[in-house]
C-alpha cells in the first residue's frame, strides 16, 4: 500500500505527492462533468478505476519532473471530449503492436495531444491500428446530403405560411 497521497508516476516510476503535481491542480482539472481530485487520486492509488467512469482503466498522468523534462506533455481536461471515463492529465508515448500488420509502433505523446486536444476526438477512442494500416482502411462512402434528406419523413406544413 502506498503512502497516503503518494502515487507512482507511470513514466518515471518515482513516488510523488499527487496533490502537488501540476497536472492535478484544482483549476486545471475542474470540469463540471469530470472527476473530482479525490476520485482521480482514489483511481490512481487503487491501481484501477473503481470509482469513476468505466471506459479506460488507468489514469494517464505524469509527475512534474517528467513534464518539465519533456518525457510527458501536460494535458488539459477542459480541451478534451470525454464522458464517463478519465480524461488525460498527461500524455506520454505508448508502444503497442498493431493487430493488423503485427508491427510494434508508438502512439507518440504529441500525436495524442493533437488527436485529443486539437482534433477533439473522444478520449476513449484509441487508434486500433498503426498509422499505415489506419490509412489503408477502405473509407466508408459518406452519405450525400440529398440521400440523407430522402431518408427523412416528409416535412409537415403545419406552422408554415
Ligand atoms: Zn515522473
Ligand atoms: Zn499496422
Amino acid at each position: 500500500m502506498a503512502h497516503r497521497g503518494m502515487g507512482e508516476c507511470p513514466v518515471c516510476r518515482y513516488e510523488v505527492k499527487l496533490s502537488q503535481q501540476q497536472c492535478f491542480a484544482e483549476q486545471h482539472i475542474a470540469v463540471s462533468h469530470g472527476p473530482s481530485r479525490e476520485q482521480v487520486f482514489a483511481g490512481i492509488l487503487t491501481g484501477g478505476n473503481p470509482d469513476w467512469g468505466s471506459s479506460r482503466q488507468y489514469v494517464h498522468w505524469a509527475c512534474d519532473t517528467c513534464i518539465e523534462k519533456g518525457r510527458a506533455i501536460l494535458a488539459h481536461p477542459k480541451q478534451q471530449e470525454f464522458y464517463r471515463c478519465w480524461p488525460y492529465f498527461a500524455y506520454f508515448s505508448v508502444r503497442f503492436t498493431c493487430p493488423r500488420c503485427e508491427v510494434e509502433f508508438e502512439f507518440d505523446k504529441r500525436d495524442q495531444f493533437n488527436r485529443f486536444e486539437v482534433e477533439h476526438h473522444w478520449v476513449q477512442v484509441w487508434p486500433r491500428f498503426c498509422r499505415a494500416c489506419s490509412s489503408s482502411k477502405p473509407l466508408r462512402t459518406p452519405l450525400r446530403y440529398e440521400a440523407i434528406q430522402a431518408m427523412q419523413p416528409p416535412a409537415t406544413s403545419s406552422g408554415e405560411a
